[in-house]
C-alpha cells in the first residue's frame, strides 16, 4: 500500500521499540507516499499521555521523502467518551476511534464485553465527536454491535470504516473462537457499499515491520470489488486534504 494510516510506534507503550524515523525510514524503502503514525490513547496500558499528542504538531510534515500525519488511535470507553479531550483531538491530523480491552471490561463469565445494544449505542456516540474520522477494527468479535446502524451512522457523519488486516490474521487479538472476523467484515463491506462509505485499509502495524502491508484485507477488498473510488488508500491526494 502507498497510504498506511494505522500504524504504532514506541509510544503506543507495547508491541514495538521502533521511534517515528524508524518508521518513516521504512515507509520510505518501501515507496510509500503517506504514513500515518497513530498509538494508543491513553487508557490503553502503557500508552502516551495526552502531552505526547499535543506535540505531535511540530513534528516534521515530511521524512525521508514520506508525508507524515500525526493522529491517535483512541479507545471508545464505556458510555462512549474518548480517553483524549477534544482539545488534544483538535490539533491531529486525524482521529481513528476504536474499542479495546482494557480499558472495556470483560463480561462476567465470556469472552466478550458490553452488549451488541450498549457497544453499537457507544460506537454512535464516538462518530458523533467531529474530530473522529476513522473507526478502527469494529470487526472485533469481542464486542458485538450492530452493522447496520454503525454504517447508517457512518453515512450521516462521514466516517470511514477501517478494514483492519491485523484483526484477519488466524489467532489476532480481535478474535474469539467460533466467530469469523472475516465474516464480520463482509457483512459490513456489503453495508458499506450499499451506503456509498468510504472505507481504509491498514495493517495496523506495532513498529516498522508491517508497514503498508494489509494483505488479508486487501485480498478481501479486492474479492468483493469494493468500489476503488471509496478505498482512501487509492488516494493520497484526498488523505493530504483531509479525506
Ligand atoms: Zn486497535
Ligand atoms: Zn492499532
Amino acid at each position: 500500500m502507498i497510504v498506511d494510516l494505522h500504524t504504532h510506534t514506541i509510544a503506543s507503550g507495547h508491541g514495538t521499540r521502533d521511534t517515528i524515523a524508524d518508521m518513516a525510514k521504512a515507509a520510505a524503502a518501501r515507496g510509500m507516499a503517506v504514513l500515518g503514525i497513530t498509538d494508543h490513547g491513553p487508557a490503553t496500558c502503557g500508552a502516551a499521555s495526552a502531552s505526547y499528542f499535543m506535540n505531535l504538531g511540530s513534528a516534521p510534515r515530511e521524512r525521508c521523502g514520506v508525508a507524515v500525519l500525526y493522529g491517535a488511535e483512541v479507545s471508545i470507553l464505556e458510555g462512549g467518551a474518548l480517553d483524549l479531550p477534544d482539545s488534544v483531538l483538535a490539533r491531529l491530523d486525524y482521529v481513528i476511534a476504536s474499542m479495546h480491552m482494557p480499558p472495556r471490561r470483560r463480561s462476567r463469565g465470556s469472552l466478550t464485553s458490553g452488549t451488541a445494544e450498549s457497544n453499537t449505542a457507544d460506537y454512535l456516540k464516538a462518530m458523533e465527536n467531529p474530530f473522529v474520522r476513522v473507526i478502527g477494527h469494529c470487526d472485533n468479535s469481542q464486542f458485538p454491535a450492530d452493522y447496520e446502524r454503525i454504517v447508517s451512522a457512518a453515512a450521516k457523519n462521514g466516517v470511514i470504516m477501517e478494514i483492519n488486516n491485523a484483526s484477519l490474521i488466524p489467532g489476532g487479538w480481535h478474535q474469539i473462537p467460533g466467530i469469523s472476523n472475516e465474516d464480520n467484515y463482509r457483512r459490513l463491506l456489503a453495508l458499506c457499499r450499499e451506503q456509498r462509505v468510504k472505507i481504509l485499509i491498514s495493517s495496523d502495524s506495532h513498529g516498522n515491520r508491517h508497514i503498508g502491508e494489509a494483505p488479508l484485507a486487501e485480498a478481501l477488498v479486492r474479492e468483493l470489488q469494493y468500489p476503488e473510488e471509496l478505498i482512501v488508500n487509492r488516494h493520497p491526494e484526498m488523505v493530504l486534504n483531509g479525506a
